[in-house]
């Protein structure tokens, strides 16, 4: 059978940055520290999983590829250079494939939206290191043009900011983008459909999809490694069904927290309309924001 229990069980991580100290001042969540990455990609591997990207996946829906016994799949969003310094080096050395989420404005030199003070700290990679990157297997997928939260924009922004997404990296890359994500895991019907009309296979959310893999191409479900997962919440990730533990742990807070949803709306809804809005309202959103899974 096709879509074997091994399929639905496909996890998804989700990092950011890979630093090679920790970072004097910042304590930012997104982030893990090359030695902790090194740990995290062999114990992946002791553990027998093998990496395969959104492409592969697709080539296995074609039937045009066997899919391995233990798949996952490994993304970063944002193409950070450090992707490409510190990450990419431990995943070659051990063999592995990731997708890299990369924004469409290749204008972009540094990740502003991370609300550092010094933005220099947070380059991104170029056109060039793009393409280097892909050259050496790894998929690229798209990250919206300047990464803001769709779900706050109109419909004429969002088709904007996705489909020239699209259009810009494949001009970089002379191949065709399947995959997007969501900036901010920042995600609704409505912007799922305009991901999905812009021409895009795959789309990765953070908290907002179903707990099982493939149930929605259009919004998988992450789950997001950074300085504060442990080794033990790391091994739990890879081996517990922690997707499905941490979708039941959003809809029971959903629950209890109903009265407090409504003041958040009203605090994401007073802070989207300036533009000012922090990625951790959005993770806050996204828990609330569990009805429809
Ligand atoms: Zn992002």
């Amino acid at each position: 059978m096709k879509y074997s229990n091994r399929i639905l069980k496909i996890k998804v991580l989700m990092y950011h940055r890979v630093l090679e100290e920790e970072p004097e001042k910042e304590s930012r969540w997104h982030y893990v520290t090359v030695t902790e990455f090194r740990k995290q990609m062999s114990m992946i591997d002791r553990l027998g999983f093998t990496p395969i990207t959104f492409s592969d996946y697709q080539l296995f829906v074609e039937d045009k590829l066997t899919l391995p016994s233990k798949p996952i799949i490994i993304t970063f969003d944002d193409g950070y250079l450090d992707t490409l310094e510190n990450a990419i080096p431990v995943l070659n050395e051990l063999n592995m494939r990731a997708v890299i989420f990369v924004m469409g404005n290749r204008k972009l030199k540094s990740a502003r939206w991370d609300e550092v003070d010094d933005f220099d700290t947070c380059p991104l990679m170029t056109d060039e290191q793009i393409r280097t990157v892909q050259n050496m297997g790894f998929e690229i997928g798209a990250h919206s043009l300047d990464h803001y939260p769709l779900t706050g924009l109109s419909e004429e922004d969002i088709v904007y900011e996705v489909s020239r997404s699209k259009q810009a990296i494949e001009n970089v890359l002379g191949k065709p983008i399947l995959t997007f994500s969501y900036p901010y895991g920042s995600v609704d019907d409505r912007v799922k459909k305009i991901v999905s009309n812009s021409g895009f296979l795959f789309a990765c959310g953070v908290y907002s999809g179903a707990a099982r893999f493939s149930q929605t191409m259009m919004d998988f479900r992450r789950l997001a490694i950074h300085h504060e997962t442990s080794r033990f919440k790391f091994l739990a990730t890879l081996l517990l069904p922690y997707q499905y533990i941490e979708w039941l742990y959003f809809r029971l807070k959903n629950r209890m927290t109903h009265d407090v949803k409504m003041e958040a709306d009203s605090t994401i809804k007073s802070r989207s309309s300036n533009g000012t809005q922090k990625s951790e309202d959005y993770a806050m959103q996204n828990m609330f924001n569990t009805n429809s899974l």
